[in-house]
């Protein structure tokens, strides 16, 4: 069976006791757990820890366990001295047991350094954004849908992995789905067990693209969810000879990976559209967004480029952001600063009582991404922004004119513009706080100089024999 919520785990820190300890080693014990997997997330989203035999369960969930600080990516820590040593706090209410890895359970951890929660820690940012919306009496429910690619390694790149999948067309093809079955119903069966509530499962717009979704939940679990989502579809992947791919894009002719994500703010407190008694401050009897919902929005819109570093991180995410069409007639990529009723063409998708912000994609941190948007929203609530008119137009067949006479700007347009544009916001940046911003903006840099300074085949065929 798999673990549910343990009665230690609804216990407020201070209240944990060695007996708790116990009982939960027991519990584990009792499944056939022998180690833990203490997990956090670097900079770049990519999940990080290391495997802790059982006993040491109470060290971990109070100490943490150590790693060499500038071992890892954004911490910016020194390699001598007291603030050398990241710590990972085991977070007692993620404790899962890993179906797809028989005798171990994952453990989330927080980044702690001197004995102090880490400003640095991606999920320690995101813990700071979350309060300032609790000190609002607000929470804020995040649904983020992963878009990937199954891929094989061929002699000089990568395939899809299903080689008959081939349809001009792919969306919701049911002859490439079944082909990957096996994959895919381990890889619900195996979430499912961890908690997560996965309801649909469909084939994308590209060869070998794929869509797993599962229902939205409060934003740190549903990005502490999208991590184990990531850590179960490697495994699993690897398992069946496949590589498991959430780089944004990676055929030229065809849709990239989104992950975009759904949210909405609530209120614990009053009556309304009610959801285990909270109230939906984006929601309003008159229309799809309340003004609170249309404040955040104009957020969104205002550091529109600015968060687009962070949604969007690396070179090759701005191939998923141009402007234009691919193989099927459309990528459904966001590349308008827009908003609009169920527009999937415009960067914000309006919904009731919600929004569905269309930018990030598959190689986005989840909890930095879900940070940068808290801010931008706050900001847009602090200065009452207004989101301005709502646009109802299919803006996929405009021309950049066209779009550019309707007063729509248009997101940057590679890694380098997105990194400038975050330098130059002050809000985006004070919510990662110095050292992540620092951090982030060196690395940025240096992954567009590196990838500027390369010679790509494509130059060498339209150049070499040219001149
Ligand atoms: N793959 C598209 C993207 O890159 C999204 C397609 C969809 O709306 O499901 O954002
Ligand atoms: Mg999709």
């Amino acid at each position: 069976m798999p673990f549910g919520p343990f009665e230690a785990m609804k216990a407020p820190a201070a209240e944990i006791t060695p007996a708790s300890f116990q009982s939960l080693r027991d519990r584990l014990t009792a499944d056939g757990v022998h180690s833990l997997l203490a997990q956090f997330t670097d900079v770049h989203g990519v999940a990080r820890g290391k495997l802790v035999p059982l006993n040491q369960l109470e060290l971990l969930m109070t100490e943490g366990v150590g790693f060499a600080g500038p071992s890892i990516w954004g911490t910016g820590l020194a390699r001598t001295g007291p603030r050398a040593e990241y710590y990972g706090r085991g977070q007692i209410d993620t404790v899962r047991a890993l179906p797809w890895m028989p005798g171990i359970a994952r453990v989330v951890c927080d980044g702690y350094v001197a004995g102090e929660p880490f400003d640095a820690c991606p999920r320690q940012v995101l813990k700071r954004q979350l309060a300032r919306l609790a000190e609002r009496g607000w929470t804020l429910r995040t649904g983020i849908e992963p878009e990937f690619f199954l891929l094989r390694r061929t002699a000089d790149g990568y395939d899809p992995a299903d080689p008959h999948d081939r349809l001009d067309k792919p969306s919701y093809d049911l002859k490439s789905l079944p082909r990957q079955r096996e994959f895919l119903h381990q890889l619900a069966d195996g979430l499912t067990r961890c908690g997560l509530d996965v309801f649909q499962i469909d084939h994308e717009d590209a060869h070998g693209q794929y869509e797993l979704n599962f229902h939205h939940a409060d934003a740190l679990t549903s990005a502490d969810h999208l991590m184990l989502f990531k850590l179960a579809a490697h495994t699993l992947a690897e398992q069946h000879g496949m590589v498991f791919s959430m780089m944004p894009k990676p055929f030229a002719n065809q849709p990239g990976s989104g992950m975009h994500f759904h949210a909405s703010l609530w209120n614990a407190a009053g009556a309304g559209r009610t959801t285990l008694n909270a109230r939906c401050v984006f929601d309003d009897a008159s229309q799809d967004l309340s003004v609170i919902g249309r404040q955040f929005t104009a957020g969104v819109l205002q550091h529109a480029d600015a968060l687009c570093a962070i949604a969007a991180p690396t070179v090759n995410s701005y191939k998923r952001l141009t402007v234009g069409e691919s193989i099927t007639g459309t990528t459904w990529a966001p590349a308008y600063v827009a908003h609009g009723p169920n527009n999937r063409t415009a960067l914000v998708r309006t919904l009731k009582g919600r929004i569905e912000w269309r930018v990030p994609d598959a190689s986005a941190n989840p909890y930095l991404a879900t940070a940068a948007l808290i801010a931008a929203g706050l900001d847009g609530i602090a200065r009452q922004l207004d989101p301005g008119p709502a646009c109802t137009d299919d803006l996929f067949p405009l021309s950049l004119s066209q779009i550019r006479e309707r007063g729509i700007a248009v997101l940057p347009q590679s890694l380098s513009e997105a990194v400038d544009a975050l330098e130059g916001d002050e809000v985006i940046r004070a919510a990662l706080g110095d050292t992540l911003s620092r951090e982030f903006i060196r690395l940025k840099r240096a992954e567009w100089v590196g990838y500027a300074r390369h010679v790509s085949a494509w130059e060498l065929q339209r150049y070499a024999d040219q001149f």
